[in-house]
């Protein structure tokens, strides 16, 4: 029996993710460290600096969120254990963990809404010691909470589609080799009008416009990209092939963002003990909080408050991702976690500065980043507020509660 096949009984610690990966070449803690190194420097360039992998390194990460049926790494296909990765990559650079190479954010949708050949065609790219990145496209500059009333229009012709419009704010879109674009056939049908592409780099057409200027998670990239008479082929539409109608492609839209909130959600964790940690750090070697009547008996709450919120939010983040594992989460479940997560970040983050002051600040360049990236965390995915609204009417409908686990079948 292979490594692989002994650990594909789930592993959800981080030592046994990294031995997991090991096997696969990929050594996370090295890898860690270089993020950690090159991370203030990246976070002034928008690039990623170094980079912080080795070569070979590539292949394992290209494959992460790949699944296994496809070469993925076996130990690496729960959520929890994807979860407990990205916490550990979010504590060396949240920026860095998500501009990671690898097909991010298209794998759900990919999933939930391709064929069989289509997924093998879209998995097959990241088997490759060439870093290579997915993209998800759906935000627009006239819609981003309210995604369905998108304007890119797709029309059919006789030799594909015509895609044309405009989207923003696409993680990595720059860098993107391919990009899952979400277009509509015709607006009056609103969320049924919609249907999933798989758009090429070189397509004709296809153009990245511009590259935003961030305050924080700035080596994501976010990028507006141009649609203009894009042509694609009839097989870029992502079409199970199977007896189901295709009428709703945003579904598989929604699955991307049920998977990926508790995965954002680790990062932040992962940016919060990092905080934690650098502050920790600069107060033992002697730093002095900004209030000076602070004795150290008030810092000493004032880091445990911190400690409790993020234990918190890490508990939220693995039940979710639990439940997931398990069939039984619901976008309820993610929602509450990004929502809680990017509340403990912000808040975690001002504490900091907070009791760090300007020394503290200039010593631990991490403390400002973070607080910069916590910004950004309570917009992608979802902003707060929409999933506080998603949170009230699905508690409005639903008869258990959250903390109400199913009983196995
Ligand atoms: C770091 C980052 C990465 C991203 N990555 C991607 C990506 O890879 N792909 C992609 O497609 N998009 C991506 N986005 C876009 C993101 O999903 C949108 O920015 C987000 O959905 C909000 O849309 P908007 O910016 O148009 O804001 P708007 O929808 O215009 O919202 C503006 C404000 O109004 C509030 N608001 C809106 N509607 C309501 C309502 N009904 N009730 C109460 N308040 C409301 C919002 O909370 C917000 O505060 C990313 C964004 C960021 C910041």
């Amino acid at each position: 029996m292979t490594r692989d096949e002994q650990t594909s009984q789930q592993v959800h610690t981080i030592e046994g993710i990294g031995r997991a990966l090991a096997d696969r070449g990929l050594d996370i803690g090295q890898l860690a460290r270089s993020m950690r190194a090159v991370s203030s420097e990246s976070d002034v360039t928008g690039q990623i600096d170094g980079p912080p992998w080795r070569a070979g390194d590539v292949r394992a990460l290209n494959m992460n969120l790949v699944p296994a049926d496809h070469g993925g790494c076996p130990a690496l296909q729960s959520l929890a254990a994807r979860a407990t990765l990205m916490a550990y990559l979010g504590e060396a650079d949240a920026s860095l963990a998500l501009a990671l190479p690898g097909p991010g954010l298209a794998t759900p949708p990919v999933l939930a809404l391709a064929s069989a050949e289509q997924r093998a065609q879209f998995f097959r790219r990241f088997e490759s010691d060439t870093p290579r990145w997915g993209a998800f496209a759906i935000t627009e500059p006239d819609c981003g909470s309210d995604a369905t009333a998108m304007r890119t229009s797709a029309r059919k012709t006789d030799r594909g589609w015509v895609l044309n419009g405009t989207k923003c704010f696409i993680t990595n879109g720059a860098r993107a080799d391919c990009v899952i674009t979400f277009a509509t056939i015709n607006r009056q049908m609103g969320r049924y009008g919609i249907r999933a592409f798989l758009v090429e780099r070189n397509a004709p057409g296809f153009t990245v416009s511009r590259i935003e200027r961030m305050a924080g998670l700035r080596a994501t990239q976010l990028a507006v990209l141009s649609y203009a008479d894009c042509e694609v082929t009839d097989d870029a539409l992502l079409a199970r092939g199977d007896e189901k109608p295709l009428d709703d492609a945003f579904s598989g839209a929604q699955r991307s963002w049920d998977y990926f909130r508790p995965l954002l959600s680790a990062v932040m964790v992962g940016t919060c003990r990092r905080i934690r940690a650098d502050l920790a750090a600069w107060l033992d070697a002697g730093g002095k909080p900004a209030d000076n009547r602070q004795g150290s008996a008030s810092v000493s709450a004032a880091l445990l408050d911190i400690d409790r919120q993020i234990t918190a939010a890490w508990l939220l983040c693995h039940c979710t991702a639990w439940k997931t594992d398990e069939g039984t989460a619901t976008s309820m479940d993610s929602s509450m976690t990004k929502a809680f997560a990017s509340r403990v970040a912000a808040r975690v983050t001002r504490a900091a500065i907070d009791l760090a002051g300007i020394d503290g600040i200039t010593a631990c360049p991490s403390l400002e980043q973070g607080y910069r990236d916590a910004r950004a965390f309570d917009i992608m995915e979802g902003t707060g507020d929409l999933q506080r609204l998603m949170i009230a009417r699905a508690a409005q409908r639903s008869t258990s509660r959250p903390w109400n686990i199913a009983e196995p079948a």
